[in-house]
């Protein structure tokens, strides 16, 4: 995430908008976290990945670059390695220990073929029902990082991917067999929510894996703490609760929920 600090603060997802969202499905077993740089899960997944380690849910993180390009007075070689550990750390803050990072280059991510194949060898390692990214999204109407758009672009793709034999089929030829078994992407803090979950229990946990992003954040400027904690509330006041993070839900395949 490129915005540290900023007013976007419920831009564009509160507007006019009072009514209560259901409440994100519970029957998740395994989940799959994908964001283009390190801290990029800190901006609302993280509290939504505490409560289900909570539960006893697997997730695993698939971090699409080292972050490498992100701080301005770092040579990306000494930033990535800062930026890898640091996200180490956030994970862990949450409960996830099953982190990946696929390395491409930060900054110059493409919406095409190689990153939904990257998405898709993830997914077929995994095997998660549900996949989870930060939306993309303008910060107070500020249009969104190009990296953030490239995986925006391309993550519904990269995932029905994972499930055809006669895509990618370098992945089966290794031993990746195809997975179909992704019943929905969520997208959190999306300006057109679908769902809401209740994080109250594990925001602090949430904003604990925010600060282990310290170097990166100071080199910026600042951790974006109390605009997410007002986001939530935000949130939450909608959802009758104390915290809550808002997701669009897209269905991988018809169900009632
Ligand atoms: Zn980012």
């Amino acid at each position: 995430m490129s915005v540290a600090t900023g007013d976007g603060a419920g831009s564009g997802i509160m507007a006019g908008v009072t009514d209560p969202l259901p409440a994100l499905p519970d029957d998740v077993t395994t989940v799959l976290a994908v964001a283009a740089h390190p801290d990029d899960l800190e901006y609302g997944v993280a509290s939504d990945v505490a409560r289900w380690t909570n539960r006893g849910t697997r997730v695993s993180y698939l971090l699409l670059t080292r972050g490498e390009a992100g701080i301005d007075t770092l040579d990306p070689e000494q930033a990535g390695t800062l930026r890898e550990g640091e996200q180490r750390d956030a994970a862990a803050q949450v409960g996830v220990s099953d982190v990946v990072f696929a390395c491409l280059p930060d900054g110059v991510l493409e919406a095409g073929v190689a990153l939904r194949h990257t998405i898709a060898r993830a997914v077929r390692q995994v095997r998660p029902d549900v996949v989870v990214a930060p939306a993309s999204q303008s910060w107070g109407g500020v249009p969104d990082q190009a990296d953030h758009r490239a995986l925006a672009a391309v993550l519904l793709d990269g995932v029905r991917d994972a499930g055809n034999r006669w895509v990618h089929r370098d992945l089966g030829n290794g031993g990746l067999e195809p997975f179909n078994g992704v019943r929905w992407i969520g997208l959190v803090g999306d300006a057109e929510p679908t769902h809401a979950v209740d994080i109250s229990d594990c925001l602090d946990r949430g904003m604990a894996a925010l600060r282990a992003h310290a170097a990166y954040f100071d080199a910026v400027g600042g951790t974006p703490e109390q605009m997410l904690r007002e986001r939530a509330a935000e949130a939450g006041a909608r959802q009758g609760v104390a915290s809550a993070a808002l997701v669009r839900i897209i269905r991988l395949r018809p169900e009632q929920d």
